[in-house]
């Protein structure tokens, strides 16, 4: 596409009519979201979520967009009326916005999709349904429970708990679903559950049937409960089960114990503070989650500009003098890049240097302008990159250009000059400490709710410390308690040793792939199942 058709396609239509989406946000884990539901997330203007849809899937979206939260938490608590949201979506639409309803699991699954879409049709307001993953599909397939099974059963029915069971006239005939459908999934039906399974039972379904609950399908905190119909009830009032959680009646209860793969994975139910910066948390956060962790996300430190880029510029005016140019972070490549950019130019203007990456991370961010990194040192740590360029030699009198963070540590500067190296050091970019959720972090932590911090720099060790305000080591060493502590590097765990706090887990190789598999190894690859009782 050239220029000026892209200039075309964007320009604003006068007189637009709006639209809205009823998007299914699938049952929690973000991945189940539809393509199309990631596509009109991404083009949405006003997005109308609710309690059960991942705020996760929020990241999607614009950020001019307008973001209203519709509530609705079981038991009350609700933000909107059912009337409440209709009005709104109408408004929204009619002023001429794209407005994606985003609703959990499917909408036209005991959603009230039906009837938001009855309330538009009625005002004349064009709209489209995208289905989502129901929460039932996700609780069983997620617990190792396969719905239906050729052996077991050839029906499903999904059933609501929530009607009033001293309704005198229910819509639901347990008579008839007790034994006319295999597999029963019965949606909100943890506060009525003993009436149901009685229920049930009286008409004629065994007591011996198994039984499965599970909270929070889907998601790092899923929790399940295996029963059977005589004894779910007292379990889940043991276990102070709560909602959002779903029932799985049938015999296919039986299959998890040889199929439950979600609950096995090896950080399965483990949860894992992450302190890097929001702009970096994901990649750790997406590989601890990959193997099953809950991850508590607490950014410590926010990447910004520089004020001042006086000794770039002037650096990026003679970019040909330096013979080597030396990355220590991806921040220091993108910020570099930015800025190159800015100038008119790219990634030809760097031809006549050579290029070293401190580490694998950073060897990415390059390939990403193009450029495969010529040296990348044994150690990915600053003296690891001063000691592999100082073994080829030819150090002395040589130009070198270091763009890096204000802050960041001198070892490798130091070694440098002191073999002769004329040496540029341009600050390209800030890290500042993270407006972030320290007190949330510290009721976690004391609460021992946590099981393992991870550290990824030395500056996230001192950000971390000073969020949780403890004003000496003994008092930070007991608000750790059994806190399991993980550094990524030699030099990240001698800054918790100055905290006086040592460190559990370290890898060998200093990357994030190589921190998630020491974590995964210190708590062992095998996660044994949750304890259920046998049936
Ligand atoms: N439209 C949704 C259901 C909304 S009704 C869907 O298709 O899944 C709300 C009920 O759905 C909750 O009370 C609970 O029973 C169930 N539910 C939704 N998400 C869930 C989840 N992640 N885990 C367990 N149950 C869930």
């Amino acid at each position: 596409m050239d220029n000026a058709t892209s200039i075309h396609a964007q320009a604003p239509v006068a007189h637009r009519t709006g639209k809205v989406y009823l998007v299914g946000a699938g049952p929690g884990d973000p991945g189940l979201l539809t393509l199309r539901g990631k596509e009109l997330l991404q083009r949405a203007e006003v997005v109308v979520y609710d309690y059960l849809a991942n705020p996760r899937l929020l990241r999607y979206v614009p950020e001019k967009a307008t973001l209203i939260y519709a509530g609705k938490k079981g038991g009350g608590l609700h933000a909107y009326t059912q009337e409440g949201i209709n009005k709104l979506l109408v408004e929204h639409a009619k002023a001429g916005k794209m407005v994606v309803r985003l609703k959990g699991g499917d909408p036209f699954i005991f959603g009230r999709g039906g009837e938001e879409m009855e309330e538009l049709a009625a005002e004349g307001v064009s709209f489209e349904v995208v289905p989502g993953v129901t929460s039932a599909s996700a609780a069983a397939t997620y617990t190792g429970i396969p719905i239906t099974h050729r052996e077991y059963t050839a029906s499903v029915a999904f059933i609501t708990g929530h009607e009033n069971p001293g309704k005198k006239f229910s819509a639901i005939n347990w008579d008839k679903l007790a034994t006319g459908a295999g597999t029963l999934v019965i949606y909100m039906g943890i506060k009525n559950l003993p009436e149901i399974t009685q229920k049930l039972m009286a008409a004629g379904r065994a007591p011996e049937t198994p039984v499965a609950v599970v909270r929070w399908a889907s998601t790092p905190r899923q929790e399940s409960l295996i029963g059977t119909l005589g004894t779910i009830s007292d379990l889940v009032q043991e276990a102070g089960i709560k909602p959002p959680a779903l029932v799985v009646v049938g015999e296919v209860v039986q299959l998890r114990h040889r199929i439950n793969w979600f609950e096995r994975r090896p950080l399965f139910g483990r949860r894992i503070v992450v302190t890097r910066t929001r702009v970096q948390a994901s990649e750790l956060v997406n590989q601890l989650e990959e193997m099953g962790a809950d991850c508590f996300e607490c950014p410590t430190i926010d990447i910004r500009e520089m004020d001042d880029y006086s000794v770039l510029d002037q650096a990026l005016q003679r970019l040909t003098e330096y013979d080597w140019l030396l990355f220590t972070s991806p921040n220091a490549v993108n910020y570099f890049f930015r800025r190159l950019q800015g100038t008119g130019k790219d990634s030809r203007a760097l031809a006549g240097a050579r290029i070293a990456a401190v580490g694998t991370a950073t060897a990415g961010e390059l390939e990403r302008y193009g450029i495969s990194a010529d040296l990348l040192p044994e150690q990915f740590t600053g003296e690891g990159l001063a000691d592999a360029l100082l073994a080829q030699g030819d150090v002395a009198g040589r130009h070198f250009l270091l763009p890096q963070a204000q802050a960041a540590s001198k070892v490798l500067p130091k070694k440098l000059t002191a073999a002769g190296a004329q040496l540029t050091i341009a600050p390209v970019y800030r890290n500042v400490p993270a407006v972030s959720s320290g007190n949330e972090l510290r009721e976690a932590l004391s609460a021992g709710a946590i099981d393992a911090l991870t550290f990824t720099s030395s500056s996230t060790v001192r950000n971390c410390f000073a969020l949780l305000g403890c004003k000496d080591a003994s008092s930070l060493q007991q608000l750790l308690g059994k806190t399991r502590i993980a550094a990524i590097g030699p030099v990240t765990a001698a800054t918790l040793q100055e905290y006086g706090i040592e460190t559990h887990i370290q890898p060998q190789q200093y990357t994030i792939a190589d921190l998630v598999e020491a974590i995964v190894s210190y708590y062992g690859h095998d996660n044994p199942l949750p304890k259920v009782p046998s049936l």
